[in-house]
């Protein structure tokens, strides 16, 4: 079955009596390089386990469990149910988790379905209302993933891939560097998907860091210390951080400088080590 067709996906529609849930980000994928090229870029292979989220009319899903040993995937809505029952037939390799993934316990759903595999890739077209939260909670989880490859708003792929220090940087950009490698892989425009969203779309892939890359003393502080300097983006980080974390402003000048950081400083000049060196002079106080 041709998972991309227009015809073909608006029969199954009719036959089922599906209907899109816009507020579930359901725009499904039509065009038909797209799945293949996110599945192979993504790590799929023999070996490998795959977690999927939001399957649609499973049409990444068939890409992975073609190329994977096993599939695991989680989707919200189970109106679509009866389709994957039907356009998933052929494969005995693909579970498919009936629930919201930000309620989900992935360590249960790895422990319990995917234990003895040493490779976990996590592939996935992901609904827009919930991308960055989706990403935070695989990695901030730590979970025994090699990498996540997912579809994003282009904007957001901008600033998940941006690098640390550059004008196109913000607060989820340093989050993910902390976690992981992200990198750009391609773009897809708003025509490959049905129906079309007003925006177009990247395809980005996280290469989790297997050891932290990055150790402050106190993680809760540093990512405190994050948002707070990045509450007011293209202002001098001193202001939000001590009204933000309750440290007088002379201070905080001292602590900066300290740190080989500029007091005048925005958030979008400091590195990854700047943040690091930053939160752990003010861990000490
Ligand atoms: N993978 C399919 C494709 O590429 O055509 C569908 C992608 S569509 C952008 C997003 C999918 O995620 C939809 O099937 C939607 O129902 C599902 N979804 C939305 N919110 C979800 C959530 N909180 N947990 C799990 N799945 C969700």
């Amino acid at each position: 079955m041709e998972l991309t067709n227009i015809g073909t996906i608006k029969e199954l529609f009719t036959r089922h009596g599906f209907s899109f849930t816009k507020s579930l980000g359901q725009n499904f994928l039509i065009n038909p390089s797209v799945c293949p090229k996110i599945a192979e870029m993504g790590g799929a292979k023999k070996g490998t386990a795959a977690i999927e989220i939001g399957t649609g009319v499973g049409v990444l899903t068939k890409e992975l469990a073609i190329r994977c040993d096993k599939v695991v995937a989680v989707e919200i809505d189970e109106g679509l149910k009866p389709i994957l029952n039907e356009t998933l037939e052929e494969f005995d390799n693909v579970e498919i988790v009936f629930g919201d993934v930000m309620e989900t316990d992935l360590h249960k759903l790895i422990s319990e379905k995917l234990s003895g595999f040493d490779e976990i890739i996590v592939c996935a077209n992901l609904p827009y209302y919930i991308t960055s939260p989706v990403i935070m909670k695989l990695l901030e989880e730590r979970l025994p993933i090699r990498s996540v490859t997912v579809m994003v708003q282009k904007e957001a792929a901008d600033r998940l891939c941006a690098k640390v220090g550059s004008r196109d940087s913000g607060a989820i950009t340093v989050a993910v560097n902390y976690y992981a490698e992200p990198k750009m892989l391609f773009k897809v425009n708003r025509g490959s998907f049905m129906p079309a969203p007003n925006v177009d779309s990247a395809v980005i892939r996280l290469d989790v860091n297997t050891v932290p890359k990055y150790t402050p003393t106190d993680e809760k502080l540093f990512f405190r210390v994050v948002h707070a300097a990045f509450s007011q983006r293209r202002k001098q980080l001193i202001n939000p951080v001590s009204s933000m974390l309750g440290i007088e402003k002379k201070a905080l000048a001292e602590m900066l400088e300290a740190s080989g950081i500029k007091p005048t400083a925005r958030p979008e000049e400091l590195k990854m080590e700047d943040f690091v060196a930053l939160s752990n002079k003010l861990s000490e106080k």
